[in-house]
């Protein structure tokens, strides 16, 4: 069966490296300017070059955001910029204007391009339209498309498609919004998003309020797990599939992109999911997630099943980030880590290590740094010591099964 690509999302180096670590064919980050998200941009130059010559050593790829919507004065450093992505060795650029194709195309033909989801492509005829006439390499398919536009695009589509599978959801045309522009003055498509469409309102008649309750007058959509659908998506041809959150925690990258990691690998074995499987795979997805979540429009879900209209959006979260393991040592079968939650004598604990299935083991004893046993450890980034049943590498992550 043919190979896809899991494509992750990452703010920072660190980040970068785990999802690669856990299992993403590619990553996509944004440098520090031309970028949406560019509040989640914390790369330099030598960090993307860091990620680049990180991401070669595991067969995976950079991709770098340049998806800001341009005006006359945000040219500047940008031809200069796009030359060093294509020396530092970016795989792709994704570029959400024509303007900034056309510049990527002159000065560094070797950069793949991408069509940004700004561009909302949604039938087959553009994503051609970009390959044929701008010679563009893939098309990010708009979020407004069905599980069947997909599969007609991609069907009649002369390029690559790329599609969300995971993460948030704009309620407007794929950003194309001035929400966050009027009421923040910060530019959705220049990379300001205050997301104003997910905050609670108030509403007033005069003086005297009229709301009792929490309420989202603007409709602000809950986050996308596509997961029911990944094996028809992957039959449709697609050939990337996007985990959206540049501004998500490590945790949640490693978690997420170690789910999806696992439920592409199955589904590349060949046999069809079964219905228990399907729900296994994204129980797991969910571990990491602390929104409540919809299938998109995939399949036309309406209502209040997609939006966060009057409840809160936040789901309580199942799983609680302990740290990451910073030294296994194989004679004492210890390990070493700086703790990020309250963790006690007798928690089960989930270990996540790339490509692995997921071990759990109960806590028999805690150690500080001067061997003082403890009972738990309430204090964040202690660094401490507890037993474990199997060997772990540096980087695995430890959650605690809350429920
Ligand atoms: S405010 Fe909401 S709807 Fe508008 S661009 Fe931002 S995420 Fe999209």
């Amino acid at each position: 069966m043919r190979t896809v690509e899991l494509l992750a999302p990452a703010g920072d180096l660190n980040r970068c490296k785990t999802a690669i670590r856990f299992g993403a064919d590619a990553v996509y980050i944004g440098g520090q300017s031309f970028s949406l998200r560019s509040r989640a941009s914390n790369f330099t130059l030598a960090d993307i070059e860091e990620a680049c010559l990180f991401a070669k050593e595991y067969g995976s790829h950079i991709h770098v955001t340049v998806n800001m919507i341009p005006h006359e004065e945000d040219f500047e450093g940008l031809e200069t910029y796009i030359k060093e992505l294509e020396r530092v060795g970016v795989t792709a650029v994704i570029v959400a204007s024509a303007a900034i194709m056309n510049i990527v195309r002159k000065v560094a033909p070797s950069l793949e391009i991408h069509c940004s989801t700004q561009l909302s492509v949604t039938n087959a005829q553009t994503a051609n339209f970009y390959h044929e006439e701008l010679g563009i390499n893939r098309v990010v398919l708009a979020r407004e498309c069905t599980l069947e536009n997909v599969r007609e695009i991609t069907k009649a589509s002369t390029i690559d498609t790329e599609a969300f599978i995971h993460g948030g959801m704009c309620v407007n045309y794929s950003g194309r919004c001035t929400l966050s522009n009027r009421m923040t003055l910060r530019d959705a498509n220049r990379g300001g998003c205050a997301q104003s469409c997910r905050w609670e309102y108030r509403l007033f008649e005069k003086k005297k309020e009229i709301t009792t309750s929490k309420t989202y007058f603007t409709m602000g959509s809950r986050d996308l797990c596509a997961a029911q659908e990944l094996e028809q998506l992957i039959h449709a041809g697609v050939t990337s599939f996007k985990i959206e959150g540049r501004m998500k925690t490590e945790y949640y990258v490693a978690s997420v992109v170690s789910a999806y990691r696992h439920l592409i690998d199955r589904i590349l074995e060949g046999t069809p999911l079964t219905e228990e499987e399907c729900n296994f795979y994204q129980k797991e997805i969910l571990k990491g997630e602390n929104r409540a979540v919809c299938n998109g429009l995939y399949t036309n879900e309406r209502g209040d099943n997609s939006l966060i209209l009057h409840m809160n959006s936040d789901q309580e979260v199942n799983h609680d980030f302990i740290g990451k393991v910073e030294i296994y040592d194989p004679d004492t079968k210890s390990f070493f880590f700086r703790c990020r939650n309250v963790v006690k004598v007798g928690d089960t604990l989930e270990i996540l290590s790339p490509k692995k299935e997921n071990r759990n083991f109960v806590v028999e004893w805690i150690q500080d740094e001067d061997k003082n046993y403890l009972e738990e450890c309430k204090n964040p980034m202690r660094f401490i010591e507890m037993p474990v049943p199997f060997e772990m590498e540096p980087g695995d992550i430890i959650r605690r099964i809350s429920k």
